[in-house]
């Protein structure tokens, strides 16, 4: 990139766009918009509509800077601190995975499942909450819900208490740092919904730069068949659920027939649902706790 040249809004997305593409970035177009975009702090429409702006010298290097970043593979989010999940704005550091639109599957069956709007009064468990992203979403729908969130990262949870207060949601949750559902043990909830590590250690090396050499593994590895977490809570939730509670779970590829085999064998489940995400693969399973009459 030449220094001296004048570069305006238009020049230097697609400038950037083909940097990008060369250096093997997927959606470079997309990527250049909404870093130049966070620089800028204005809407990605704005560029479109002022494509013969030239940049300051401030946000050229500024800029060049995110360039630099994305071309190692750090992912967008990381590089401009947020994401958006489910129409809601969420602040993202290396501390959080950054939230997939694959997980806005596991709230909507959450929504669908709870009573509806006001109706829902009750308190929820999200286990591994990471940037909060799910409960944080069913807090800000659900406008009586409550809810206790668990992560074993303290940094993480320090993020989502961030989020929580900006979307104004905060007077309605409480964090526990800790291991699955060990703080919540006395207590009981009317959904547990959880979106836990389940890539199987040997898939690690295969995965995309930009999650493996960039989010945190605590966040993703779950043991030698990705099913480490479930196994336990599938052993622990039934007893921290109300009468007809629901555990709702995301799961990795191929991990949702798995765990439908495992709820079986056990008593303490009743009726698997199994729903898809949007590209046809098994996204979301829902145990409710059976009956207590059996
Ligand atoms: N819920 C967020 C989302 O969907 O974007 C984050 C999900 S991320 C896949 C899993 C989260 O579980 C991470 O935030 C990680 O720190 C947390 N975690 C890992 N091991 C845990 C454990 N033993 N107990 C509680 N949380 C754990
Ligand atoms: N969906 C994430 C990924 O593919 C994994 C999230 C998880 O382990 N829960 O990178």
């Amino acid at each position: 990139m030449a220094e001296k040249e004048i570069w305006t809004i238009g020049k230097i997305l697609k400038w950037t766009e083909q940097y990008f593409a060369k250096a093997g970035i997927d959606g470079a177009r997309l990527d250049a918009e909404v870093l130049l975009s966070h620089v800028l702090n204005k809407e990605r429409i704005f560029l479109y509509v002022h494509f013969d702006q030239p940049l300051e010298e401030q946000e050229l290097a500024s800029f060049k800077d995110c360039i630099k970043q994305r071309v190692k593979h750090t992912p967008v989010a990381y590089i401009t601190g947020h994401k958006e999940f489910m129409g809601l704005d969420f602040k993202v550091t290396r501390a959080t995975l950054i939230p997939r639109p694959d997980t806005e599957i596991l709230v909507e069956a959450a929504l669908r499942r709870l009573p509806a709007g006001e109706a829902c009064k009750g308190i929820i468990a999200d286990i591994g909450t990471g940037s909060g992203a799910i409960c944080l979403s069913l807090l800000k729908y659900l406008p009586n819900l409550q809810a206790v969130t668990v992560d074993i990262s303290e940094e993480a949870i320090a993020v989502a208490k961030e989020n929580a207060v900006k979307l104004e949601v905060d007077s309605r949750v409480e964090f526990c740092q800790g291991d699955l559902l060990e703080p919540v043990q006395d207590r009981k909830f009317m959904a547990i919904v959880s979106n836990p590590p389940y890539i199987p250690e040997g898939d690690i090396a295969g995965l995309d730069s930009d999650v493996k050499d960039h989010e945190p593994m605590s966040a993703l590895v779950a043991g030698a068949d990705g099913l480490d977490f479930y196994r336990r809570l599938l052993t622990e939730a039934s007893e921290l659920l109300e009468e007809k509670g629901f555990l709702a779970v995301e799961v990795g590829i191929h991990q949702a027939q798995q765990l439908k085999a495992m709820a079986e064998n056990m008593t303490q489940w009743e009726n698997t649902e199994i729903i898809k995400d949007l590209a046809g693969i098994e996204r979301v399973v829902v145990l409710w706790k059976a009956s207590a009459e059996g």
